[in-house]
């Protein structure tokens, strides 16, 4: 008797480790693999293949072989060529398979299925069982198939036998440095790629009220390993229900996810020929090309996808009931604590109409707190059955555009459903929060930071906040503070950049903020983004840029949607959790609630807080930094700021988006715009370092790099600063700090380069001729003003004059000579201010005819002035006259 053991195509550790372990099932039998493998099984094979003998199908013989043992699927179409001997005779066929089984499957001898998250769980249960001896090697292959099917035993499909079975492998060696290191979490450059592409092709398409992501693409080779890219968009997109096709050369490979329940994809796999489960599935489709397939798919999901949700499952609980004389402010409170929108309104046991949070609490705004809610109530209310069906409430709400319907059985009211409860029906948790007053959820609520709030900032911080929060939901709208602002509050940095976000019309907030504070606004087309100015409350410094003012930036809540890599994106409304997704590290994606009764509900989705506390950066997802390469600067810029650690796998994405040259594919003024900031920083020497070692000085121009030259120039320019500092201590900011880092970054490069790099960064005019006119003055005036000889006090101004601060601060960076150094100073802090008390008009009184020669006149005046050869007014008057006669 000959045993064969085989699996589907495309295997995976699953797959593998089921076949190792079925073969403990039944010694000596052949391990053969059908078709392709995983990279990660292919390479993890390649590692053991002395210890595991595997063969594969194309040089495997099929004679003789008496029993087929297939795992991991019961399907014919996915063995390979194993399928001839499916029903051949003298073969008996055994099953061991966690799919669910199908009209379709192979029929066998013996069929084991059991509702595991892996199928090797079935297999080394019963090595258990029969308390077979297995090697370290074994138990680990065995849990890593596991693991892997698993999700490390986080998928909801994961069950206690599988944890089980997990115990009993480490028990018996399993090695789990080595499954860690096979379990794939990274992408690979040209999954990242490839990943790319598919969210550049990502159709939604609307399909029964459902949305459906389908994503097709063309790929020149085979993708090892699609089901980790579909994961990966799932992740990346929040998508609850997704299909991929990727036309290779003669196939088109599938894979379906589906997190909603009414949504079967084993199902829809089946169509072409796969199959999977109701939540994962897959196929390899060759009777069609990808046009023909995405049509047949939206075909049959036309059909076929139906919720059957009812009316009675969408209900979720008794309502808030209030009485028809209740004062208002009151039954808003009632709705608050029970953390409801809607409520019904009773008269003698009748229901009477439906009232909600929204319109109670305008009500209280306006100062009817204490009105009855008769008053702000609906008295159209349509009534639904315990069996009507999920679409048939949703049209209700949109035809009679009502926030609810109530549910009745019979003369019995079973509860509320409301457009919120639809949506998440529908599309899940980020889409219901979409519609607005989601107040059965708290959205990952973790902490409320009022305290820290009361403690940084002075009294009317806070009040202003309150106002701003109380004035969002006078309006419709909920309002949050979020990004830098929130991580510097968390830091206990005092920052008055205060940027809000709005789920609602942030332009139109704006406008009513600006009215209220007696400020301006000015709204930024292209953003679709607002800033208000405002007279500084006591105690709050103006913020940066400013002009005294004091400045909030106002946004809606977005959803980005990176449609090519590196672009800018495409922006639409969406809920609060979708804005922080779209930010750049766990640190800056944190949001604090400013509305009445949840202000300082600190939103923390993706723990930025832990990481603020363990100094780390981490992007949000694996393609972060291929949706916007300038988050590579700003990763260096904070991690460097804040003392914090860019952690392994940020810098893997960031060693990746840098290999890939994505900056390079980046507009040139947002770089700028990083770069500005880096040199802008206290000390950005250290954040330069880092970029050069992540080879991103090259972005500049490529023969840039860090010399040691450089690092002593940069320290240099950090002393010179300090003087700077000190001595125009009023004046600081009219200095550009990063003007001086960036003309000694450049310092090596030649006027050429300089020019072109301030063309192709389109700087500023000014900025430009700065840097331009360091790179041509530096040696000439250095030459001149390092001579040892005594220079008088006119000639150094001769050769300093008209030198923007920036360009002599870093000039005296520059400069080994003292006495250069010292003679720039003089400058700056004396020379630079001597002025004439001589006027022209006292040079015309004087007799001399206004042209030319009064410039030349005063020049030479102001000279002898400088060398202390004149003192007083008449004097300038005397010399003046002199030389002009002369
Ligand atoms: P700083 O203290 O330097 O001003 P900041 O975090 O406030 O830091 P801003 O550039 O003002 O930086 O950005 C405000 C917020 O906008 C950030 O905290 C972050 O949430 C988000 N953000 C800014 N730039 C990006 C980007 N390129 N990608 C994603 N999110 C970004």
């Amino acid at each position: 008797m000959t045993d064969l053991i085989t699996t589907h195509a495309n295997a995976d550790f699953d797959a593998l480790a089921s076949m190792v372990a079925a073969r403990k099932l039944y010694p000596g039998a052949r391990l053969v693999l059908p078709g392709s493998q995983e990279r990660a099984v292919r390479e993890f094979m390649s590692l053991c293949s002395d210890l595991v003998k595997i063969e594969y199908e194309k040089d495997a013989s099929l004679e003789n072989v008496t029993r087929l043992i297939i795992v991991e699927t019961r399907l014919k179409s996915r063995i390979g060529k194993m399928a001839q001997l499916v029903g051949k005779k003298g073969v008996e066929v055994h099953i061991y398979d966690h799919h669910p089984r199908t009209d379709g499957d192979v029929k066998a001898a013996k069929d084991i299925y059991k509702k595991t998250g892996a199928s090797t769980t079935i297999l080394v249960e019963l090595i258990k069982d029969r308390e077979i001896k297995i090697s370290p090697l074994e138990a680990t292959i065995m849990a890593l198939g596991i693991y892997e099917d698993t999700g490390s035993l986080t998928f909801p499909t994961t069950t206690r036998e599988d944890v089980d079975m997990v115990s009993f492998l480490i028990s018996n060696g399993a090695d789990l440095h080595l499954v860690s290191s096979y379990l794939r979490g990274e992408l690979t450059e040209k999954e990242l790629r490839l990943l790319a592409l598919l969210i550049q092709s990502t159709e939604v398409h609307v399909i029964n009220s459902v949305h459906v992501a389908i994503a097709a693409i063309t790929s020149e080779e085979y993708v090892d390993d699609l089901s980790l890219l579909a994961h990966k968009l799932e992740d990346a997109e929040n998508f609850n229900l997704i299909f991929l096709m990727v036309q290779t050369r003669d196939r088109v490979q599938f894979i379906a996810r589906s997190a909603l329940p009414f949504v079967n994809v084993s199902k829809v796999a089946a169509l072409f020929g796969g199959g999977g489960h109701p939540s994962a599935s897959g196929a390899v489709i060759r009777d069609m090309n990808l046009v023909e397939a995405k049509a047949k798919l939206i075909e049959y999901l036309r059909s076929h996808i139906h919720s059957d949700i009812k009316a009675k499952e969408l209900v979720t609980g008794k309502p808030v009931e209030l009485k028809i004389d209740e004062p208002v402010s009151g039954a808003s409170e009632k709705l608050v604590k029970a953390l409801c929108e809607y409520a019904v309104i009773k008269d003698n046991g009748q229901v009477e109409g439906i009232t909600s949070l929204k319109d109670l609490d305008r009500a209280v705004s306006l100062g009817f707190g204490h009105a009855r809610v008769k008053g702000y109530m609906s008295r159209k209310i349509f009534p639904v059955k315990p069996d009507t069906s999920i679409y048939a409430i949703q049209d209700m709400i949109q035809e009679k555009d009502v926030g609810c319907v109530p549910v009745f059985d019979g003369g019995n009211l079973l509860g509320l459903v409301t457009r919120s409860d639809v949506l998440r029906a529908f599309h899940g948790r980020l889409f219901a929060a979409a519609a607005g007053g989601e107040l059965k959820e708290p959205r990952g609520v973790t902490v409320n930071i009022t305290p820290r709030i009361k403690k940084t900032f002075p009294a009317k911080m806070a009040e202003l906040l309150r106002f701003a929060g109380r004035l969002a939901e006078e309006t419709g709208f909920t309002a949050f503070a979020v990004g830098g602002f929130v991580r510097d509050l968390l830091l206990g940095v005092v920052n008055f950049d205060v940027d809000i976000v709005i789920e609602g019309n942030a332009i139109e907030y704006a406008k009513r903020l600006s009215k209220e504070l007696c400020g301006v606004y000015v709204y930024h087309k292209r953003f679709g983004t607002a800033t208000v100015f405002c007279p500084c409350p006591a105690g709050i410094a103006p913020s940066r840029s400013s002009g005294g003012k004091f400045r909030i930036d106002i946004a809606m809540t977005r959803t980005e949607i990176y449609e090519k890599p590196a672009a800018l994106p495409t922006v639409k409304f969406g809920p609060i959790e979708n804005d922080l997704y779209r930010r750049d590290f766990t640190i800056n994606a944190m949001a604090f609630r400013l509305s009445r009764h949840h202000f300082g509900e600190l939103l923390d989705p993706f723990n930025g807080r832990a990481d603020l506390k363990d100094g780390t950066i981490r992007a949000l997802h694996d393609l972060s930094f291929v949706d916007d390469p300038t988050r590579i600067f700003r990763a260096v810029r904070f991690e460097q700021r804040f003392d914090f650690k860019i952690e392994p796998r940020t810098e893997n994405l960031i060693k990746k988006a840098v290999g890939l040259k994505m900056v390079d594919r980046t507009q040139k003024q947002r770089i700028r715009e990083e770069l500005i900031a880096i040199l802008s920083e206290e000390k950005p020497l250290k954040a330069v370092r880092r970029l050069s070692e992540l080879n991103e000085l090259r972005f500049i121009d490529p023969d840039l790099t860090l010399k040691s030259k450089n690092i002593e120039l940069f320290s240099a320019a950090e002393e010179a600063l300090a003087w700077y500092d000190n001595t125009h201590t009023g004046n600081r900011h009219a200095l550009e700090r990063w003007l001086v880092y960036l003309a000694v970054l450049l310092d090596e490069l030649d006027p050429a380069q300089v020019k072109k790099i301030c063309g192709d960064f389109v700087f500023r005019k000014a900025d430009a001729a700065k840097i331009i006119s360091y790179k041509k003055n530096a040696d000439r005036v250095l030459a001149a003003i390092s001579k040892k000889e005594k220079l008088r006090a006119s000639e150094v101004y001769g050769h300093l004059e008209g030198l923007s601060h920036e360009v002599m601060v870093a000039l005296m960076a520059k400069t080994p000579s003292q006495a250069a150094r010292r003679r720039i100073m003089s400058y700056m802090t004396k020379y630079a201010h001597v002025k004439l008390d001589l006027r022209g008009d006292d040079l015309k009184k004087a007799g001399i005819e206004p042209g030319p020669h009064f410039k030349e006149l005063i020049k030479k005046t102001l000279h002898a002035k400088l060398d202390g050869k004149i003192k007083t007014k008449d004097g300038e008057l005397a010399f003046a006259l002199q030389h002009y006669r002369r």
